[in-house]
């Protein structure tokens, strides 16, 4: 055992071709070890395997051929390069070959070698490879690694090559493929139809077909989502194995809840309240993560949570990210819940030092049922009498700490955290596997649903006339920059940035003075004192202002319905997300609403956001398409979302493969959850090494 993991470990020094130079570029590519090198897989990969007859070879396509080197030149450009140049006859067409700068390749061909060559067929006064990969065929030679085969193309940083590194991968395979230690037991393999390790590492390199690479690859990937799995199964398990609060439910309750609201709630609510309701009358605490849109009701599950723990005696507590949606809480939960007899109360910063004692004190005493306030004072100083639920709003890391924090504490309350990013399921299922999750898919009745736009700059004067026409009928208007105020006043004469880019403060003025001058104009962003942004919205608000020109502060927290109209400056410059968020702002009264999002791309990724924005107005498939177009670390902003790092599958595309494994993770946790049976053994060393040091990452333990 010891000596076979040694092998793994051999540094990629004490392999044939690698030098201090090499080993250096080798490390830089994470290559330490000749696991390493097992380990890194292919980007995609060259089907190689057939030879294309030069009369047949397309042009802009990549194709292999091979033939009989027919002339061999090598000649100066007038900017000096050196040009190595061939002709290859394969008997149905010739077809020339050009590398620069490469002047050995001189004494490596010589006329009359069977050669292959593998590029892009280009045609300028005749049929040409420039750059072309290639290989000596010699008679007898089989087993080549880059022609005449599937062959693997990794990704690369300078000065290694793909010759290099197959040669490399190659060697690392034959010494120490026996020494990979096979981790998934004999049943599984079995019953999910898995390879073996060793076969799965040399076909993920080398494949002798594309069934055996889909083979390869499924294992591996297998592999990586199984551990994961495992990690959330026994997490999840641990918690449910601690002591619940056991809440009841009575009849009467839910009715005279519903009874006191306004208006019908939807489905998803409804689903969510009975996905709750189980959770905290069963005797394990409840982790529940609530998603849905903003705008699509969460606060009202949320509100008849807490009541249902001061029902049963128990206090409750919610806190927000900020001091605003903080306030916003205490107004609506005090208009929910005071009728019903509950006490709810505001914890935040600007409280005087001897209110908030009271509090405090009114707090411990269990006066007080309910308290609202962001997450930073109520993790510090607040004791509980007795507490029943938290609530976790609009955070992303989505109550770890906080669930951390309270059991320091001596609290082990049942805990619900929503938010508003989609989170598709794929990715709940990832990186959140160890909560369960309600999810409200669909806005109250009566809201109209926005129109968006994507439209370009020409359009920029018909923008104005449409936005007067809505400020004609008595509507509002936003305009999102993505800059306050451009430093540099080098500009175009338009008031643009160089790079295009509009600033509030510029954007401001214009309008104020020429454009909208009929118009009340406003000014909102980030630099301005807290005073003054405050006088601004409330002026809005009102509709004392016109059109309201922000930064994207105005993203979270603001509720006015009778602003019809959003115009999104430089659209391209914003995120998914963020334009999804910001479009939530309009919307929110009776009127049709528009989005208009203004924007000459410059690049693919940025004409598909925008595409998918103009798209949909359902978040989830905001989220997904986010997902895709930026990838998983991205989506989430890296590390700080708790994502796992995951090196081989790609958790959207292999989606199926995630499934599969979760569901046997599981099983295999329920069954035994300390991985001590003896073909479980190898599973929990690598679920160990895999974890050690970053169990937070994902959330085990
Ligand atoms: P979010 O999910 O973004 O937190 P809120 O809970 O703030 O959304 O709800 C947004 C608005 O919708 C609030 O004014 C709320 O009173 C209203 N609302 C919630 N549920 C319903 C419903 N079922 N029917 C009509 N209006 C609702
Ligand atoms: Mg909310």
């Amino acid at each position: 055992m010891q000596e076979k993991n040694n092998l793994l470990k051999t540094p990629v020094r004490y392999f044939k071709g690698v030098g201090p130079k090499r080993g250096e570029l080798l490390s830089k590519l994470g290559l330490q070890t000749a696991e390493d090198i097992l380990y890194y897989l292919p980007a995609r990969y060259e089907d190689r395997s057939n030879f294309t007859a030069v009369r047949d070879l397309k042009i802009g396509e990549h194709q292999t051929i091979q033939g009989e080197i027919i002339t061999l030149t090598s000649r100066l450009t007038k900017a000096r390069h050196r040009v190595f140049q061939m002709a290859i006859n394969d008997r149905t067409g010739i077809i020339h070959a050009a590398w620069f700068n490469q002047p050995y390749l001189k004494d490596y061909f010589k006329k009359g070698d069977k050669i292959v060559l593998y590029g892009k067929v280009e045609l300028y006064d005749k049929l040409q490879m420039i750059q072309p990969e290639y290989e000596i065929f010699k008679v007898g030679e089989v087993d080549s690694l880059n022609m005449g085969r599937i062959v693997p193309v990794y990704p690369l940083t300078g000065g290694i090559t793909q010759r290099y590194l197959r040669t490399l991968t190659d060697a690392a395979i034959s010494k120490c493929q026996g020494a990979l230690d096979e981790t998934l037991p004999t049943y599984l393999k079995a019953r999910e139809k898995l390879v073996d390790i060793k076969f799965a590492i040399k076909n993920i390199h080398f494949p002798v077909s594309f069934p055996n690479l889909e083979k390869a690859y499924r294992r591996i990937v297998f592999e990586e989502f199984f551990t994961l799995q495992l990690a959330l199964a026994i997490k999840k398990r641990g918690l449910k194995a601690e002591e619940g609060l056991n809440h009841k439910i009575e009849a009467g309750f839910a009715a005279s809840f519903k009874a006191a609201l306004t208006f019908e709630l939807t489905e998803g609510q409804k689903k969510a309240i009975s996905d709750i309701e189980r959770d905290m009358s069963s005797s394990r605490p409840m982790n529940r993560l609530l998603e849905g849109d903003v705008g699509s009701g969460k606060t009202v599950v949320a509100a008849y949570a807490l009541a249902l723990t001061v029902q049963n005696g128990f206090q409750g507590v919610i806190m927000a990210p900020t001091e605003v949606l903080a306030r916003q809480h205490f107004i609506v939960l005090s208009e929910l819940l005071m009728p019903l007899g509950i006490n709810v109360e505001l914890l935040i910063g600007g409280i005087d030092e001897k209110r908030r004692l009271v509090i405090y004190g009114d707090i411990k005493s269990g006066k007080i049922n309910i308290v609202v306030g962001t997450h930073a004072i109520i993790q510090e100083s607040v004791e509980f009498k007795k507490l029943g639920l938290a609530v976790v709003d609009e955070q992303h890391k989505f109550g770890v700490t906080q669930r951390a924090i309270l059991k320091q504490k001596g609290y082990n309350p049942h805990i619900l955290v929503m938010t508003a990013t989609p989170i598709p399921r794929t990715l709940a299922l990832t990186v959140y596997g160890d909560l369960d999750v309600s999810v409200i898919k669909e806005m109250p009745k009566g809201r109209k649903p926005i129109v968006t736009y994507w439209v370009e700059e020409e359009k920029r004067k018909e923008i104005y006339d449409f936005i007067k026409e809505e400020l004609e009928k008595g509507r509002q208007a936003y305009v999102v920059c993505p800059l306050i105020e451009r430093r540099e006043m080098k500009d175009d004469g338009r008031g643009m940035m160089e790079d295009g880019r509009q600033d509030a403060v510029g954007t401001f003025k214009k309008f104020k003075d020429e454009i909208f001058s009929n118009y009340t104009v406003g000014l909102l962003h980030g630099r301005m004192n807290s005073q003054k942004k405050d006088k601004v919205m409330k002026d809005f608000k009102k509709g004392k202002i016109d059109v309201l020109v922000s930064t994207v502060v105005i993203e979270v927290g603001i509720d006015v319905p009778n602003a019809s109209v959003m115009l999104v400056e430089n659209a391209d410059r914003f995120g998914l997300a963020q334009l999804h968020q910001l479009r939530g702002r309009i919307g929110r009264g009776e009127h049709e609403s528009y989005c208009i999002l203004l924007a000459d791309p410059k690049t693919e990724e940025a004409e598909r956001r925008l595409k998918a924005v103009e798209g949909t107005l359902d978040g989830f498939q905001i989220a997904e398409a986010d997902l895709d177009i930026r990838g998983p670390g991205e989506f989430f902003g890296t590390r700080q979302h708790g994502l796992p790092e995951i090196r081989f599958g790609n958790i959207l595309k292999d989606f199926d493969i995630m499934e599969i494994a979760r569901k046997e993770a599981f099983e295999l946790v329920a069954k035994d959850p300390g991985l001590d049976e003896e073909h479980h053994r190898a599973l929990k060393k690598r679920l160990v090494s895999r974890f050690k040091g970053k169990l937070e990452l994902i959330r085990v333990g």
